[in-house]
């Protein structure tokens, strides 16, 4: 340890300048005044405040004054402390109060050490034994001993012994040598293993032991902030006590645990009342402006401002006794100069015994160690702080528990008759709670209604209590963590404006850090509120619905396929050979009905259920024939069966059909939430990419935010594409209401409503006991029928129009139009086609002009009153004919590939 320090020392030389290195090292201060360096890392300057506070009180009394010297250094920087004592032995410094910081303080001790200068540690010694530094804390020997005394007199017979980092496990040390080889059984914990003061995995597990007493030891802002952390994890009841080994208990923030009825124990050192206390308390509000003390018994004077108090009043009452002319040191290792009245002066300030005018009370030393001091024992009560015992060492450890103040909570019996509470609600959100619309002029609580405004009423029947309603407004409040602040309904339970909130008040973990809730007495999810999905517009060929394409290429394969097979069965059928001319017995010709052509039109007959004048006469294509028709009447059956059904159903399409479809804003759709509400933090702490994605949509896009759920149904009203997100019970009561809304999707979570109240209500469990038999009574579902299906409901409850049958109308059946309008115009354009080649055939066969013989046929055609045609020409055409190789009758008929010649 004493070389450790010297590298740093040549550094920090060489930072404050090097001007000490060639300078005299040697030299008196020159003035009668005695300089006292404080090096603190205290960013709060009460440290210093008390320092120089401390040296003008004493001031007054002593011949030679005390001059202070102030270095404010960053928490744990060893080298910028280094350099500031270096600086102040330079000055000729008579004594160093040392930093907080352990390691900091440890390695200037061993300068002050080396340099014979008095070093004051005004905290819990590191080390337990004190070393050679000044410290007028007491040993953890001592407190070992008080938390022995304690424990004892509470006649505990397993506790759990809870400590922040290995320097207190001295404690524990010390109380097992107490406790020898009988003792309570004793679970060690600690709560500081690295996790940046986060303890509650710790303090779950202390929950979960069988263990309900707890003696906790470490520093004070780690102590105080396991107390604050063991109140969110449920432990700061009236089921656990806690013995708090830490001498600063008094300083800690303790209005939050008054009322819970928990146990906590500690000790102190000093009283408020103390008139030193005062003064100094008095100098603070002067200089810092803080305010005075509570009167509740808790301080702001902390261990370390007491002890640095103290330690100036030894070292007035050394100087006082012993003279002492600190001299200008340089602490280069080159320069082996020392303080050379210094370690007379430290062993005269051990070996005082001084009674008067401190705050910690009598001191005085055996060894290093100070001895012959006081302990208050102090216990939380409603009232604040008491004292309940006096613990001085080697005397009888006097516990006296005196009566309790009386206070509305002491007499409490428990229930919640006559007991009037303010109640929030949120007049703007149906149907939990809204105005009444009345002629009259109502006032109280006649003015409100709905759900939530029913249920107190229930809940108030139950258990006898009275209440106010007040409207809380749309903001329900929220917990920063950082700033440890609230907002709007929360904020005004924590802060006793109001006892309990009933809403659409959704319970999340961030909430139930600052209040309770009662058990859910609804359970919801997030979901989309959207317009409902609209009609599509009939397909022109819905005709074609019934069958898929796969099916309608199929069937025309079908009929292809059995026309050819017609063809051919027939051609290979003799059956079907016939004699055109029955009257001639032995005919040169026989002619097959099944050409190309009356094969296609037998199986379109069949198809579409028509006939034709062809019969089938062999075995074999009547086989096929029979299969065909049978086919053909199982196709239209299906066919029919289904067109119905596709022409008249009309299926509405959304664009939007999950909460995926809404992050990729498909169909340009926009959406949003309520401004300031679980919904919108769930969207906001959750870690899921989706979320993530429509989080920084939402933020990106405040108007799509509204202050509360009626806004957003609007909005969604509207009709400008604009989704909701809202919880699926708000959802179901504006569906009924509002028969274009629908909800979309499925829930994205599952959570619960509950009532709000003050954090650690001593009612609560009667309150769940009431919720819990109205459910089981059927009072909530009642209650929920009334509100949702019942009052200003029914509109969307009656069949829509849209629901019955519905006549077709033309867009249904537009396509099969088409189709007969398209078949028409095929027609008449081959019939004209076949027309003109027919004229064209004669004209050529008559060598007349093509025109004018299409000029004579078409005023025959137009001879509309005449349906007989002369067949002169016809006969003429005719016989000429027979010479030619070629009839133009032949041209109209089937061709002569149907006629064969028997043999
Ligand atoms: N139930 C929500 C809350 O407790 C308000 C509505 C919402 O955010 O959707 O904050």
């Amino acid at each position: 340890m004493q070389f450790c320090w010297l590298p740093l020392a040549f550094l920090c030389l060489d930072l404050v300048g090097g001007q000490y290195y060639g300078g005299n090292s040697y030299g008196s201060t020159g003035g009668q005044a005695i300089r006292l360096g404080l090096i603190t890392d205290d960013a709060t300057d009460r440290i210093r405040q008390t320092f120089e506070h401390a040296i003008s009180v004493v001031n007054n009394e002593l011949g030679v004054p005390l001059v202070g010297e102030t270095e404010q250094v960053a928490y744990g920087n060893s080298v910028q402390a280094f350099g500031q004592l270096c600086r102040l032995m330079q000055n000729g410094v008579g004594a160093v109060f040392g930093p907080s910081a352990k390691h900091t303080a440890s390695h200037l001790l061993s300068v002050c050490d080396s340099k014979d200068i008095p070093f004051i540690y005004p905290h819990l010694s590191w080390s337990g034994t004190q070393a050679d530094g000044f410290n007028l804390h007491p040993n953890p020997e001592d407190i070992a001993h008080v938390l022995y005394d304690i424990i004892n007199e509470f006649q505990w017979s397993r506790y759990i012994f809870c400590y922040e980092s290995a320097e207190y496990l001295n404690i524990l040390d010390h109380l097992m040598n107490l406790y020898g080889i009988k003792g309570p059984v004793i679970k060690v914990i600690r709560y500081d293993l690295n996790l940046n003061g986060n303890y509650k995995s710790v303090l779950r597990r202390i929950r979960k032991s069988e263990d309900n007493r707890i003696v906790v030891v470490g520093s004070t802002e780690g102590v105080a902030e396991l107390l604050r952390q063991a109140q969110q994890v449920g432990i700061m009841n009236e089921d656990y006590t806690y013995v708090v080994g830490n001498l600063d208990l008094h300083t800690f923030e303790l209005e939050e645990y008054r009322y819970s009825e928990v146990n906590i124990t500690g000790i102190r050192m000093f009283s408020p009342d103390q008139e030193e206390v005062r003064d100094l308390v008095e100098k603070l509000h002067q200089e810092l402006g803080e305010s005075e003390p509570d009167g509740q018994g808790s301080s702001s004077i902390t261990m370390a401002m007491a002890l640095t108090y103290d330690a100036v009043r030894v070292i007035a009452e050394t100087t006082k006794n012993l003279p002492y002319e600190p001299q200008m040191l340089n602490c280069s290792e080159r320069h082996d100069n020392v303080q050379p009245d210094g370690s007379t002066f430290r062993n005269y300030m051990r070996s005082l015994e001084i009674k008067e005018n401190t705050i910690t009370g009598r001191i005085f030393f055996e060894g290093n160690v100070r001895k012959g001091f006081t302990f208050d024992v102090i216990e939380l009560q409603t009232t604040g702080l008491v004292k309940v015992g006096t613990w001085e060492e080697g005397k009888k450890f006097e516990f006296q528990r005196p009566p309790q103040a009386v206070t509305f909570h002491d007499v409490d019996d428990g229930s919640l008759v006559n007991k009037t509470y303010r109640v929030l609600i949120s007049v703007a959100t149906k149907p939990y709670a809204s105005i009444v619309e009345s002629i009259d002029t109502l006032i109280g609580n006649d003015q409100y209604q709905g759900y939530g405004v029913d249920l107190i009423k229930e809940l108030a029947e139950k258990l006898g209590f009275n209440f106010t309603f007040i409207d809380g407004g749309n903001d329900y409040g929220s917990f920063n963590k950082s700033t440890n602040t609230t907002t709007g309904m929360l904020k005004e339970i924590v802060e006793g404006r109001a006892d309990l909130a009933i809403t659409d008040l959704t319970i999340t973990a961030e909430r139930e850090e600052v209040i309770d809730f009662s058990i859910p007495f609804m359970n919801l999810g997030i979901a989309i509120l959207y317009v409902k999905p609209q009609k599509a517009p009939p397909a022109l060929f819905a005709f074609m619905e019934p069958f898929s394409s796969e099916v309608w290429l199929y069937l025309g394969i079908a009929y292809v396929g059995v026309s050819l097979c017609f063809f051919i069965l027939g051609r290979l059928s003799p059956t079907e050979w016939d004699n055109p001319y029955p009257c001639i017995d032995e005919p040169e010709e026989l002619e097959n009905q099944f050409t190309l052509n009356n094969s296609i039109w037998f199986t379109t007959g069949a198809l579409l259920q028509q006939g034709s004048e062809i019969a089938p006469k062999a075995l074999s294509t009547r086989t096929i024939s029979a299969i065909w028709w049978f086919f053909t009447l199982i196709m239209v059956s299906s066919y029919t069966a289904n067109l119905a059904a596709f022409l008249t159903i009309e299926n509405p399409t959304s664009p939007i059909n999950s909460v995926k479809d809404l992050a990729d804003n498909v169909d340009d759709v926009q959406y949003g939430a309520k401004r300031t509400g679980s919904t919108r933090n769930f969207f906001l702490t959750s870690e899921e990419p989706i979320y993530i994605k429509m989080n920084e949509y939402m933020s990106n896009n405040p108007d799509m935010l509204v202050e509360n759920n009626q806004e957003g149904v609007e909005k969604v009203k509207s009709g400008t594409k604009y989704a909701f997100l809202m919880e699926s019970t708000s959802i179901e009561y504006n569906m009924v209401r509002e028969c274009n809304l629908t909800k979309v999707g499925d829930a994205l979570d599952e959570k619960g409503y509950g009532i709000a109240m003050v954090k650690n209500w001593p009612y609560r469990d009667k309150f769940n006991n009431a919720l819990l038999e109205l459910q089981e009574q059927g009072v909530l579902a009642r209650l929920k029928n009334k509100w949702w299906n019942e009052i200003g409901a029914g509109v969307c409850s009656a069949k829509s129009e849209d629901d019955g049958p519905s006549e077709l109308a033309i867009d249904n059946l537009s396509g099969i139009y088409a189709v007969l309008i398209v078949g028409t115009i095929i027609s008449i354009i081959v019939s004209v086609l076949c027309w003109c080649f027919f004229v064209f055939k004669k004209a050529r066969f008559y060598a007349v002009p093509f025109c004018g013989a299409l000029a004579e046929e078409f005023k025959i055609v137009i001879r509309f009153s005449e349906n007989e045609r002369v067949l002169k020409s016809a006969q003429s055409i005719y016989s000429r004919s027979r010479n030619s190789s070629q009839s133009i009758e032949s041209l109209q008929t089937d061709s002569e590939e149907n006629t064969r010649t028997e043999d």
